[in-house]
């Protein structure tokens, strides 16, 4: 089966070709950031116009890269929420008009539900149940996955994702946008301990997230060392503000697990692609017996073979869309 797959949620332009779900043919990836870097965060207006512009040539790319022609195509699968509504219109209506003129099938995918599936493209073997940890630009989620397509939300932030607090962290301690990989990389040469930022575990049974606090407590140290005309050392904070969502985010994912009796655990959505939480989950693992799936980076951030994955379990368990099909911005995991 092979599957024309879609994404403009966000910022990035995509289209893939993925065969049986898990093998990638093609994945081409049209990246704003730049553009949006100038005005510090992504700029809904300008991504659909570039949207508009890119979209034609990355599809093409995409079945030129695949060695593959439209007709050869089982079906087209496409994100359709959430995310901006421009931008999400953008995809969704030139798959419903590719789908149309070539007569396939149309398959509307939940962009988490993508996040989550390129651990199957990542590890071939890699299966349900498991317990998915997906922290993204807008989302923190911990998914119990029992099977393909079958999900339970047992988490979710209150506030800030953790892909937000990097992104405002950055902004306030002078790294520019995206933050996140910025605040990476200047950890590695900062002192986890040198700040004692807060752990908000929020009710003991509590599955839940919040990082508005945390993002607050950093950007209040800021200014008070400002204040006092003290010095600030950027890595040292990166490091420090980095320690706290980290042990957060393994604490909660191992006990989830371990609350449902699973011994496999993903990662998804670009925070995923944090070289901290990917060690610190590793060794969290490896203590208690669990399998650690983790995509590479390039399929942690939005891309559309992780859409056309998710499409392929859509299309063998008989999901299809009709032309009418809408882009729903604040579309929840599960719902169709
Ligand atoms: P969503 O998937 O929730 O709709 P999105 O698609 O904008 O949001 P992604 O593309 O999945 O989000 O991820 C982007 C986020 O990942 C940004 O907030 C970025 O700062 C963060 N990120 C990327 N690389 C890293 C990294 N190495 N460490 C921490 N955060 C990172
Ligand atoms: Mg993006
Ligand atoms: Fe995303």
């Amino acid at each position: 089966i092979y599957i024309l797959a879609i994404e403009s949620s966000c910022d990035e332009t995509a289209a893939a070709v993925v065969k049986n779900g898990r093998e990638v043919l093609s994945n081409v990836i049209s990246s704003q950031i730049d553009l949006h870097t100038l005005y510090g965060g992504v700029v809904p207006e300008i991504a659909s116009r570039k949207h508009v512009e890119n979209i034609d040539g990355v599809i093409k790319k995409a079945l030129a890269d695949a060695d593959m022609t439209l007709e050869e195509m089982d079906a087209i699968g496409v994100t359709y929420g959430p995310g901006l509504v421009g931008a999400l219109l953008v995809g969704l209506a030139e798959a419903k008009a590719i789908a149309y003129a070539a007569g396939k099938p149309l398959i509307g995918v939940h962009h988490i539900e993508g996040h989550i599936c390129a651990n199957y493209i990542q590890n071939k073997d890699f299966a349900p149940p498991y317990m998915a940890l997906v922290v993204s630009g807008g989302h923190s989620h911990l998914v119990y996955v029992s099977d393909y397509g079958k999900y339970e939300i047992m988490g979710h932030t209150r506030d800030d994702a953790a892909g937000e607090a990097y992104d405002k962290v950055a902004r306030a301690i002078g790294m520019g946008y995206p933050g996140g990989p910025k605040i990476d990389a200047a950890a590695k040469k900062g002192n986890p301990d040198a700040v004692k930022f807060p752990r908000v575990f929020l009710e003991e049974d509590s599955y839940d997230f919040s990082f508005s606090g945390l993002k607050s407590a950093v950007l209040n140290y800021v200014n008070k060392q400002k204040m006092m005309g003290a010095e600030i050392v950027p890595e040292d904070i990166a490091a420090s503000f980095q320690q706290s969502v980290v042990e957060v985010l393994v604490s909660k994912t191992i006990k989830a697990a371990k609350a449902h009796g699973v011994k496999k655990i993903a990662l998804a959505g670009g925070v995923a692609s944090n070289s901290a939480l990917r060690t610190r989950m590793q060794e969290a693992c490896e203590r208690n017996g669990f399998y650690l799936s983790v995509p590479a980076p390039i399929l942690c951030t939005d891309n559309a073979a992780m859409i056309g994955c998710a499409a392929y379990y859509e299309y063998i368990a008989g999901v299809r869309d009709g032309l009418d099909l809408n882009a729903n911005p604040s579309l929840k995991l599960g719902q169709r």
